[in-house]
């Protein structure tokens, strides 16, 4: 995985592709308005980090309708492990705390594409000013929150087949397309398991039917049967997703 930070690029004036970002897409239009001014259309590089643990966020990114961040936890000795996949359905940045906080957390990009990036301080008026932009912001926390919450339970307990195909599923959902560009490298290092591993397991799912590899790629063949594969996670956070924010669909 490439650590290559480029800031986030502001001279872009293509027309916000507002429903691109499902959780922009649900603020009303007053609301909206308000905060068009500060969003700057960006291009997320594969790899690309957004910020690294300590950084202040002083950047907020609404991913578009193919990219997706992966939230890190980095360990000492360089090791990592993805705590939260963030789509189309979120945001990643300044989601909870007041004004630009460090992040504890490495985000990387981990399906390029377009984004929306807000500063945090312009998100955090917006907050103070609108109360369903506010509600709307502290539900997202709290699904986000029940993702990392699942994934400690998922990491602990489930299979590092079990995880791949829940992995796999919430990438299929995010990427909106069967291929999803990924190397068994950044997979293991996405599950925080080692690459030999990651290949048995890459091969068993092969072997029945559920996907196909290529150079680079997964192709997702049988999603019904990926679902079957995976553990409860997937659907355990879908669905409270589905509860707590309706109005924002994947
Ligand atoms: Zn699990």
């Amino acid at each position: 995985m490439t650590l290559d930070a480029a800031p986030p690029a502001t001279d872009h004036k293509t027309p916000y592709a507002r429903s691109a970002n499902r959780l922009l897409a649900a603020i009303g239009r007053r609301d909206f308005d308000l905060i068009e001014p500060h969003l700057a259309s960006v291009d997320l590089a594969k790899g690309q980090v957004l910020f690294e643990p300590g950084d202040d966020v002083v950047t907020t990114y609404f991913p578009g309708s193919r990219t997706m961040v992966s939230l890190l936890i980095v360990t000492r000795d360089g090791r990592e492990v993805e705590a939260a996949t963030i789509g189309r359905e979120g945001a990643v940045g300044g989601i909870v705390s007041a004004g630009n906080k460090p992040a504890y957390g490495r985000a990387v990009v981990t399906i390029p594409g377009s984004a929306l990036a807000v500063p945090t301080a312009a998100l955090e008026t917006l907050k103070a000013a609108s109360p369903a932009f506010a509600d709307l912001f502290s539900r997202y926390a709290d699904a986000l929150l029940a993702q990392l919450m699942q994934s400690v339970a998922c990491n602990a307990l489930h299979s590092v087949e079990a995880r791949a195909s829940r992995w796999l599923l919430a990438t299929h959902d995010r990427a909106g397309e069967a291929i999803i560009h990924l190397t068994q490298e950044s997979l293991a290092e996405m599950l925080g398991v080692q690459r030999t591993t990651v290949t048995a397991v890459v091969h068993a799912l092969e072997e029945r039917g559920l996907i196909r590899r290529h150079r680079g790629r997964v192709e997702v063949v049988d999603r019904r049967g990926l679902e079957r594969q995976a553990c409860e996670c997937y659907a355990a956070v879908e669905e409270h997703f589905a509860n707590l924010l309706p109005e924002v669909t994947l």
